[in-house]
């Protein structure tokens, strides 16, 4: 059984994290699943827990700015620039990794990694619980595959039956979405995940010209790499808010639920059709969505039909997490 902590018991989390256990908390994005990083046992733990494939890396979670230098072998000039400006906070620097360090260390312990991926949150509980426990190796506290968790309820829901596994309760998480990260070891940073930091806050800090988008190559046609995924068959619709509504009004089954956004309401019979609403801006489209696709879980749906968002701002994070839990189905209406 899962064991639950309360947002004061940081010390004995950390206890738990230095005889080797593996403990969920809370940050600003969603939950993570950390362990002490230097822990070869523990860490391999984390991957067999979650089910997450080996050569999928984990975020180095600190807490003290020094931490950094320790992990990162010669940054670039300009990280210090968004170190400044976005840590604490959703921002994950993936670095070349300090050769006095374990060759797994950021990833599976029976690989080897080149690079590291750091991130100092700005969720005070983390940053408590890190601070007592050294550096956190941390994936979202979800299964592989599911929607990343925003409360600890949903981390039940993946984790409540596990043995020797601590979950930290810190409420709702504040932003919903994972950190954006970039990776810093070029001559010009690169995003490899959109995530809360957008990419157009980071493009003011350095000239537009430095900032390349990594496209995710495709891996079959279809993009069919299915991730942070309902149950339910998803579809996204992308269109005007009468469009969709007339779309959604003439396929929608009763075992069908609608995730649109308020800009619908005017055009969709909400009584006829399960609705649930995302919010009216991107702030809380990003903070409910998770908790959403897991709500048409628990709701029994069988398809679901969601509404997309513009790309600017937080949007480009939000349909990310939309397309790859649709596996790449969009209509256009
Ligand atoms: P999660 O915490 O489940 O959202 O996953 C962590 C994310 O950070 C994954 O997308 C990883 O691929 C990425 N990440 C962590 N470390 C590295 C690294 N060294 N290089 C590239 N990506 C990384
Ligand atoms: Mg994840």
């Amino acid at each position: 059984m899962l064991k639950i902590l309360k947002s004061d018991e940081c010390k004995l989390a950390a206890e738990i994290i230095h005889s080797g256990g593996i403990v969920a908390f809370p940050t600003e994005t969603v939950y993570g699943l950390g362990a002490d990083a230097f822990n070869a046992n523990a860490v391999a733990r984390v991957y067999s827990e979650k089910g997450r494939p080996g050569d999928n890396p984990l975020i180095l979670h600190i807490a003290n700015a020094e931490d950094f230098n320790k992990l990162a072998h010669n940054p670039p000039k300009y990280a210090s620039a968004l170190i400044k400006a976005f840590w604490p906070g959703a921002l994950t620097l993936v670095v070349q990794k300090s050769p006095d360090l374990p060759e797994w260390l950021g990833g599976h312990p029976m690989g080897k990694t080149a690079t590291v991926g750091v991130r100092m949150c700005a969720n005070p509980i983390a940053n408590t619980f890190i601070k007592a426990a050294g550096i956190i190796a941390a994936p979202s506290a979800n299964k592989a595959g599911r929607p990343s968790p925003t409360t600890l309820a949903h981390v039940i829901e993946d984790f409540g039956e596990a043995d020797g596994i601590a979950a930290i309760d810190g409420g709702s998480t504040a932003v919903g979405l994972e950190s954006t990260v970039v990776d810093i070891t070029g001559k010009e940073p690169v995003i490899l995940r959109h995530g809360a930091v957008t990419q157009e806050a980071l493009r003011e800090l350095v000239s537009l010209e430095k900032y390349t988008e990594a496209t995710d190559t495709p891996r079959s046609p279809g993009m069919k790499y299915r991730h942070y995924a309902p149950r339910a068959e998803m579809t996204i619709l992308s269109g005007t808010p009468e469009n969709i509504a007339s779309y959604v009004q003439k396929y929608a089954t009763s075992t069908t639920i609608a995730l649109v956004n308020k800009t619908i309401a005017p055009f969709l019979d909400a009584s006829a059709i399960t609705t649930l609403i995302l919010g009216d801006n991107k702030e809380a489209i990003a903070r409910n969505l998770f908790s959403y696709l897991r709500e048409c879980d628990r709701l029994g749906a069988q398809r679901i039909f969601a509404q997309a968002v513009d790309t600017e701002g937080l949007g480009a994070a939000i349909m990310d997490r939309m397309t790859k839990a649709a596996e790449g189905r969009i209509i256009y209406v």
